[in-house]
């Protein structure tokens, strides 16, 4: 039998794909440096784990818990807005808690859009925004993220018919891939569109915590008159390394909160308890390797610019995240220059056409890997003769 005609119109899932090229590469025997996924190198800090471990034990733990996460964590999500972007937030209705921020992005079009609405994407953008799209019934237009305006939507230069039929917006700062950050005023003009074209707001702050030379990442939420607007997505796998425990959450505008709720109610009978008590552990806890984690990617960030600078690779450094979004050289298309460094370099980047249009001319460079693995790839690039040096 095979898959519904509606699944069918789903690309194959991008970072499965790369995923799987690389594990085929590896299994050759092969020294693979993957710089290509998004998948945190380091380990969940001590406390978390510890707090799981003391609470996996409980029986009381081993039953379903309340549907929409335990009230510990949906507290420690406000707490955390407070203390972090002094933003208030009501745990009882402004709060969802996720198995993943992913799950969220996707169901949201399903949660808020009826079928044959459009939403507004970035190009390049992260591609599981795609996929809301298709499991939704919806449609979209993208707007394009280029390096002359940081990144940035430019609002202005969206046609009226686009801004006409947009229901949504997804957004994300500090971005994946570019890197690019947005400043408070940012968000404040993207309130005034939301207001002005009736258009809800999805900002994914997955990389909150990674900002660098000295920029501060904003949350959408600080900007006047947001949560009239939307909602913002905040996931504990970057900031906190706990990619593989599955939890996030959406905090912002109750009406949206209540639709993804809804749906969480249908799909999920919560998460298991000990780790959404280890998530409570990790955002109410001591948050000094939250620091230590972003001044290592910020010194692989350094590694990686300052290297590729000596090869004669013209490239700029990312401001936040942890990816670099590096122009690839002439006379190659993003995908052969990816498929050359795999092959010939033994090096994985993300083909940066894999994010959208916008992307082709760019691979996305992931600060995933030690300094000296950093520095090792950059010199088997070298190799390739490609640049002047
Ligand atoms: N949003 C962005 C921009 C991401 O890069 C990722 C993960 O790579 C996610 C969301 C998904 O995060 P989670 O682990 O919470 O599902």
């Amino acid at each position: 039998m095979k898959a519904s005609i509606k699944l069918q119109k789903l690309p194959t899932q991008f970072f499965a794909a790369l995923a799987q090229k690389v594990s085929a590469a590896i299994s050759e025997g092969r020294d693979i440096i993957n710089l290509g996924q998004g998948n945190p190198d380091r380990q969940t800090p001590a406390h978390i784990i510890k707090a799981l471990q003391s609470t996996a034990e409980d029986p009381q733990n081993h039953k379903y818990s309340p549907f929409q996460g335990i009230q510990e964590l949906k507290e420690a999500a406000a707490n955390f807005y407070k203390r972090e972007y002094n933003v208030d937030i009501d745990p009882n209705t402004e709060v969802a808690i996720l198995g993943g921020t992913k799950t969220g992005l996707v169901e949201l079009p399903m949660a808020i859009l009826n079928p044959g609405d459009y939403m507004l994407l970035p190009d390049p953008g992260y591609p599981d925004y795609l996929s809301g799209a298709v499991l939704g019934d919806v449609y979209y237009d993208t707007f394009p993220l280029i390096e002359e305006n940081g990144f940035l939507p430019d609002y202005k230069a969206l046609s009226p018919e686009v801004k006409e039929r947009a229901k949504l917006i997804y957004l994300n700062y500090p971005n994946n891939p570019t890197g690019g950050t947005a400043d408070l005023s940012f968000f404040e003009e993207t309130v005034a569109f939301a207001k002005e074209n009736d258009i809800a707001v999805v900002h994914d702050f997955a990389y909150g915590a990674l900002g660098f030379d000295g920029v501060q990442p904003v949350s959408f939420l600080q900007a006047e008159g947001a949560k009239e607007v939307g909602i913002e997505f905040y996931t504990l796998s970057k900031t906190y390394n706990m990619a593989g425990w599955r939890v996030g959450f959406a905090v912002g505008n109750k009406d949206i909160i209540a639709a993804i709720n809804l749906i969480q109610d249908h799909l999920f009978c919560s998460l298991f308890p000990a780790v959404q008590h280890a998530a409570a552990a990790a955002l109410n806890g001591d948050q000094s390797c939250v620091e230590e984690q972003r001044a290592i990617y910020e010194s692989r960030r350094n590694v990686l610019i300052e290297e590729a600078h000596r090869i004669g690779w013209d490239v700029k450094a990312p401001k936040g995240s942890f990816f670099a979004w590096l122009k690839v050289p002439n006379g190659f298309t993003s995908e052969e220059f990816t498929n050359l460094l795999l092959e010939k370099a033994n090096v994985a980047v993300a083909s940066g056409n894999g994010f959208g249009e916008y992307g082709e001319g760019y691979v996305r460079v992931g600060l995933l890997v030690s300094e000296e693995r950093m520095k090792e790839a950059i010199m088997r690039i070298e190799k390739l003769g490609l640049f002047k040096g």
